[in-house]
């Protein structure tokens, strides 16, 4: 029997009785043989409440100290949770995420995970402990100070645990029984995927798939490192994530794997740029200055008569602002006529990595969205994914039909939320 990392997310161990229900579970992952680590999130909205009351002493709490703050949140349920497996007689130590091993780099609110020596984990799990590591935190390598990995993290400190510890596999535990073929709150007969590979995955998470965060996909493709999500809420299988179906699970890969949507992106028009080269790269070499990221871009054709065109990009809402000032400093050089900020958009993403030897996939897309009534504003597309961008209201209706059109749609009402916020 191998090693399994298990992690819980905040919805799973919200409350004394999460915890303890929790503790039960680990316990018979215990007794099966396997050598257990847990990682575990802050219970419930503690991490949001503590952003609140730090946001209440100072408007700008500064990063390192902000960092020191968040971290308490998975201390508490830490120690709780091996406090309750130690009540069900077994063995288990809590160890922080600088105890656990795991160095990032310095960047704080946001550091990346850039080395795992976990020592004393080993050694806890020789002794015959079951260990509990803090997730979403780890030490910064240069300063030593206490780092969080970005709202989250704890997927990602469960998956370079599993990774430094050569584990069978990563079990994420969340309020829903894995990964949707749409989110089951917009679209209610979602069908659960029983296996996704990386590669869709990662389109999913970037497109606005909330079950798995980017960088832990990423991270587990990188060490292929096999993630299995389920609910610790009932007994299901979950979703197998990997570059290969699991062992004598026969699995076909799917043509289209789901579709997601996101409603935090704002569309930014920067209308009557003169067209003539250089100004693209003036207008986005602003924005990346400014440390902001974006995601589709689109440039139309210029008018013949006036030799002006329009460019239009989508970025997070929450850089909005910070991008539109940008570019009005820009406008004295490159003489554009005006900017247009749009945050009432939502974009709606088709993944499947069959789409690629299945013509007529971007036809149906885009008659599905015709036949509901939708306009399309911004298209872009990957060999796996087909985006649009659309009205925000209209991303409900666009995403169900979408989603029958590619006769993804269960028989039954199979997918159930469990906890709170899907975390
Ligand atoms: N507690 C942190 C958050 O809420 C990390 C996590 O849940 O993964 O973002
Ligand atoms: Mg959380």
């Amino acid at each position: 029997m191998g090693l399994v990392v298990q992690k819980y997310g905040g919805s799973s161990v919200a409350d004394a009785e999460g915890i303890k229900r929790v503790a039960k579970r680990i316990v018979d992952a215990k007794k099966t043989g396997h050598q257990v680590v847990v990682v575990v999130s802050a219970m419930g909205d503690t991490t949001d409440e503590l952003i609140d009351l730090a946001e209440q002493v100072s408007p700008i709490p500064a990063g390192r100290e902000f960092d020191m703050l968040l971290t308490a949140g998975e201390r508490i349920s830490m120690a709780l949770l091996a406090m309750a497996i130690k009540n069900l007689g077994h063995e288990a130590q809590s160890f922080t995420g600088s105890q656990a091993g795991v160095i990032t780099d310095s960047v704080h609110n946001k550091a990346r995970i850039i080395d795992v020596t976990p020592g004393r984990i080993r050694t806890a799990l020789d002794e015959g402990n079951i260990a509990i590591v803090a997730g979403f935190q780890g030490v910064s390598q240069d300063k030593k100070d206490i780092t969080t990995l970005g709202r989250g993290g704890s997927d990602t400190t469960a998956v370079a645990l599993a990774a430094a510890l050569d584990a069978e596999v990563c079990e994420i535990y969340t309020d829903v029984d894995g990964v949707f073929t749409a989110d089951p709150r917009v679209v209610p007969n979602a069908r659960k995927i029983d296996w996704i590979s990386f590669g869709d995955m990662l389109e999913l998470a970037s497109s606005g798939s909330k079950v798995l965060l980017h960088r832990c996909v990423e991270y587990a493709r990188r060490y292929n490192i096999p993630i299995h999500v389920r609910s610790s809420f009932s007994g299901l299988q979950g979703t197998w994530v990997s570059n290969e179906p699991q062992g004598d699970r026969k699995v076909e890969q799917a043509i289209i794997s789901g579709v997601a949507h996101d409603t935090s992106e704002a569309k930014i028009t920067v209308v009557g740029v003169p067209d003539k080269p250089g100004e693209a790269a003036t207008i986005f070499r602003a924005i990346a200055d400014n440390e902001i990221n974006i995601d589709m871009v689109v440039q139309n054709v210029s008018a013949a008569s006036t030799g002006l065109t329009d460019i239009s990009f989508t970025l997070p809402k929450t850089e909005g602002r910070k991008a539109v000032d940008a570019l009005e400093k820009t406008k004295p050089k490159i003489g554009f006529h005006s900017l247009r900020y749009d945050d009432q958009i939502a974009k709606i993403s088709l993944v499947g990595a069959g789409m690629k030897t299945n013509p007529g996939v971007t036809a149906g897309f885009f008659e599905a969205l015709s036949n509901a009534g939708v306009n399309i504003e911004l298209i872009s597309t990957s060999e796996i994914r087909i985006s649009v961008v659309t009205r925000a209201d209209e991303v409900n209706e666009a995403v169900r039909a979408v989603h029958t059109a590619f006769g993804l749609d269960s028989d039954s009402d199979e997918a159930v939320v469990y906890g709170g916020s899907g975390r």
